[in-house]
């Protein structure tokens, strides 16, 4: 399974002094000079996995391509500064499809003020592949990470969840801007982005924070779509099951304290609209639905990449 693979690269890739943190985060970071951090994450995205290519729009697949590792940037509360693009294309018509792809990347790219520094062009009798780096800058100290939830803090959820496989992963706003707010604004002591799923994501949060995590599951913020597609459908998944189980909403977790939260909200209430308080991160390991005090196991579900041996 991905996560075995995942722990031993964590295990097994050796520590260096300018490595603030490792593999294991959304992303890494890197001490570059006195207060000034590099943060640093990829993703690779592959024809059949991720979009389709002669499915859906080429500008969109090189959006989305960019878009997911802006919001592992945006889950560290780190400021987007580069990008470096490679591209794995088909031989058959591969300049054409890497000059559409581009439209929207560099469109993506400056709506961020993100500059894109270069990468590597290779063809091939395969599909299309693209991996994305992209290089943050955060101060010394300020980043928020997973690890850092504390017993009684707030879950806070940014916009609504599941559907997102009806379009929204391929034209999604990642977080950057508002994050960036609100590491000025409020005092967030973990965060994560959910490219997987909700459930899965939070228990990835609560568990690199040592703790588990209540969800109250009538809070849960369920997108349109995620009716939509329940509607659709005649499997019994619920919208709130889509919810908490669609993979790509990209949207964030934060960990607050709930008086922080309370006092944001009262100096701010415009932020009700995007940010709703889910639940809260109890001793207790593992995911917990709760209803009156009363918790319950929850399995987490999401989107995990296969590994046969
Ligand atoms: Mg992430």
């Amino acid at each position: 399974m991905e996560n075995d693979l995942l722990r031993w690269f964590r295990e097994t890739l050796p520590s260096h002094k300018q490595l603030v943190l490792g593999a294991g985060d959304d992303a890494a970071i890197i001490q570059i000079s006195e207060g000034k951090q590099l943060v640093a994450t990829t993703d690779m995205l592959m024809d059949g996995v991720d979009f389709r290519v002669g499915e859906h729009d080429p500008a969109q697949i090189g959006h989305k391509a960019l878009a997911v590792n802006l919001s592992d940037l945006a889950a560290m509360a780190a400021r987007p500064v580069a990008a470096l693009v490679s591209l794995c294309l088909p031989r058959r018509g591969g300049e054409e499809l890497a000059k559409q792809l581009y439209t929207g990347l560099t469109e993506l790219a400056s709506y961020f003020n993100c500059a894109i520094a270069g990468g590597d062009t290779n063809s091939w009798e395969g599909p299309l592949v693209i991996s994305v780096t992209v290089l943050g800058e955060v101060q010394a100290g300020r980043e928020w990470r997973r690890s850092g939830a504390r017993i009684g803090d707030q879950i806070l959820v940014t916009g609504s969840f599941g559907g997102s496989i009806l379009g929204k992963h391929l034209t999604f706003y990642p977080w950057n801007v508002e994050a960036l707010w609100l590491a000025e604004h409020l005092e967030v002591h973990a965060a994560i982005d959910v490219s997987d799923g909700l459930s899965l994501d939070l228990s990835r949060l609560a568990e690199a924070s040592g703790l588990g995590a209540a969800i109250e599951l009538e809070r849960v913020p369920i997108h349109p779509l995620a009716e939509f597609l329940a509607a659709q459908k005649s499997d019994g998944v619920t919208p709130l099951e889509h919810a908490l189980s669609d993979g790509e909403d990209f949207e964030l977790i934060l960990a607050v304290d709930p008086s922080h939260a309370n006092g944001f909200f009262e100096l701010h209430p415009e932020w009700r609209r995007c940010l709703t308080p889910i639940g809260h991160f109890v001793e207790s390991k593992g995911l917990w639905s709760v209803s009156e005090s009363d918790l319950k196991p929850l399995v987490p579900r999401g989107y995990e990449h296969r590994l046969d041996p």
